[in-house]
């Protein structure tokens, strides 16, 4: 697949649907420059933007955990962690909820764009892992066919773009099953079920692999993943999530 040209096809598409169609703010319903690229217009971007505190010494260094003064990390000794790190680009408030809502089931593709943000601070961090390519989470059954567009779409090709690495659509989802209407255990058992590798993929040389996820909830999918992807030998894994849910999360 060529990369620069999905890019300016995208760019092209875009700019097109802004000639005829002048975006506006998904919030606060006015007509901004900001609007026409972020889905937010700047002063509603200035309010709601949280870039997650990947650097904060209070939350652990694996999985970004807040961990609420303790030494150790609750979630991280509650199960086996597969992946060496996970880093997170906004903290997942009640609008960036609406704003994923709006981009998959409304395909309101531009609010992929805010879903990037926030890439910038955790670049070098990537960048300094030397990852052979981009892996995304699978949303439905053979994404790139019958679903082509990612939530994390933006997020992926930025991804590609900066670090000059492939972005691998190696994996397939078994299960149509939606995680969010399962319980904590429900989705560990769905979690381990819902993934494969695709066929003919093959993963040599024990590479490092950054797994794309849009949402991290209780992390089960992008641990199993992980999981997965070690087995069929990769070497690491570190998982890119847009955006993480603190609060009233059952560890
Ligand atoms: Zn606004
Ligand atoms: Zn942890």
């Amino acid at each position: 697949m060529n990369l620069k040209f999905i890019h300016k096809l995208e760019r092209y598409g875009r700019s097109l649907l802004q000639f005829f169609l002048p975006q506006y703010c998904e919030i606060c319903g006015k007509e901004d420059s900001s609007a026409e690229i972020t889905s937010l217009c700047k002063d509603c971007l200035k309010e709601n933007l949280e870039k997650y505190p990947n650097d904060d010494p209070e939350y652990c260094k694996i999985c970004r955990t807040f961990l609420s003064g303790e030494k150790d990390c609750k979630y991280c000794e509650s199960r086996n962690v597969f992946f060496e790190t996970a880093y997170f680009l906004l903290r997942r408030k009640e609008i960036e909820k609406n704003l994923m809502n709006q981009l998959k089931l409304n395909n309101k593709k531009h609010c992929s764009v805010y879903f990037a943000m926030g890439l910038g601070p955790i670049l070098l961090k990537i960048r300094a892992l030397k990852p052979l390519g981009i892996v995304p989470v699978p949303s439905h059954k053979s994404s790139w066919t019958k679903r082509p567009y990612f939530a994390t779409n933006c997020l992926l090709l930025r991804l590609a773009r900066k670090l000059q690495i492939p972005i691998l659509p190696i994996l397939e989802k078994v299960s149509d099953q939606h995680q969010s209407t399962q319980n904590r255990k429900d989705r560990f058992f769905h979690a381990k079920e819902a993934f494969q590798l695709k066929k003919n993929a093959r993963i040599i040389n024990k590479p490092t692999l950054v797994l794309i996820d849009d949402v991290f909830t209780t992390g089960a999918s992008s641990n199993e993943i992980a999981r997965l992807l070690l087995q069929n030998g990769a070497g690491s894994v570190v998982v890119i999530s847009t955006t993480r849910k603190t609060e009233g999360i059952e560890i």
